[in-house]
């Protein structure tokens, strides 16, 4: 399989790689099996977070030292704290089963940690990385600031950014910035939540950029062969799939919710990360799942909205939440009345 330089690490990466949040949705066994196909199909980068409830003890259970020695880990933390660092990394030790993290990066913080901060998380991550528990400080974002302000501080080896046919001027720049500072950048979202549902242009689209390495999230074994298929006969961008990411991006223009979840908890119930996109989900997406009555009545939990405005406050592209939602909410129920015949 095709590999490349990940920027200032210097490691070799998979240009396929693998985000592990999806199989903490699998049982133990599914979930090992497909990591383990994952490996005997070539790829050797695989991502995960303390965050992603089990999936690190899934990627322990799936590799065995002998295995784990041709691999890169990274995984992340969203400690506040030096105290809060050193519990994240031991018990990701532990559960992935290995003495050292290849790629160790703080999780969408809010600010960028640097060294003497009162948070003392730089200083926790310099160590760990003299005792060789990690080998690379990185650093995941949503926020653009934060992340050219890290990628300017040339503290990090490696920034994890949403990137996906969707992205404009803002990241193609963040790219230049990352290019011009040798830090690798890892791209995430490249399907953006499930919104885009072309795999093939996608996967042609960011092949176009090579300081780019995608995680593709993956919870289901056909996904994973998708990919294999798309990393051994790599794709070149042809005029359908321009005409289809034109069309991608017509679609989704403005305002859309990336379904990242970093809005929750709602004092009101909603799922948020569902609700702010339905229409799009269940206009883009075999339908059917989106209309059942159980759903429908957790689509509903969208008029308890106390309109409190947390969410808006927490979300990551400054989107005006409690609205989407309305938005999204009535574009559903003429969706669902013209499916169903019933109004809702
Ligand atoms: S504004 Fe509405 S949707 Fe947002 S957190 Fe408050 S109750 Fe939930
Ligand atoms: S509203 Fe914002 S924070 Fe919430 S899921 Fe959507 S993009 Fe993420």
């Amino acid at each position: 399989m095709e590999t490349m330089r990940l920027g200032k690490t210097n490691l070799l990466v998979t240009r396929t790689a693998f985000g592990a949040l999806p199989v903490q949705r699998r049982n133990m066994v599914d979930a090992v099996a497909i990591l383990r196909r994952a490996y005997d199909g070539g790829i050797r980068f695989f991502d995960t977070a303390r965050a992603y409830s089990d999936s690190e003890e899934k990627l322990g259970r799936a590799f065995d030292s002998g295995m784990r020695k041709n691999i890169v880990i990274a995984t992340k933390t969203g400690a506040q704290n030096a105290a809060a660092f050193w519990d994240h990394l031991h018990t990701s030790l532990k559960l992935l089963g290995t003495e050292w993290v290849d790629i160790y990066q703080f999780h969408n913080p809010a600010f960028v940690p640097v060294p003497g901060g009162e948070d003392g998380l730089y200083e926790a991550a310099l160590q760990a990385k003299r005792q060789g528990k990690i080998h690379h400080i990185s650093i995941t974002n949503h926020r653009l600031g934060v992340a050219r302000q890290a990628v300017e501080s040339d503290l990090y080896d490696t920034l994890q950014f949403p990137f996906s046919l969707l992205s404009g001027e803002p990241e193609l720049a963040l790219l230049d910035l990352c290019r011009a500072h040798d830090v690798g950048f890892i791209a995430m979202k490249a399907l953006s939540g499930g919104l885009i549902t072309d795999a093939t242009a996608t996967f042609a689209f960011i092949r176009q950029y090579d300081n780019v390495v995608p995680i593709w999230g993956i919870q289901h074994m056909r996904e994973l062969e998708e990919f294999l298929a798309l990393a051994e006969n790599p794709p070149a961008m042809d005029e359908a799939m321009r005409a289809a990411i034109s069309a991608d991006r017509a679609a989704l223009a403005g305002d859309f919710c990336r379904g990242c979840g970093y809005c929750l908890p709602c004092p009101a119930g909603i799922e948020i990360f569902t609700a702010a996109r339905i229409y799009f989900l269940a206009t883009r997406a075999p339908y059917q799942q989106f209309i059942t009555p159980d759903f429908q009545k957790q689509m509903a939990k969208v008029d308890q909205c106390v309109r409190c405005g947390a969410c808006k406050t927490r979300c990551p592209y400054g989107l005006d939440t409690p609205e989407l939602l309305q938005r999204q909410y009535a574009l559903y129920k003429d969706f669902v009345a013209q499916h169903t015949g019933e109004a809702v």
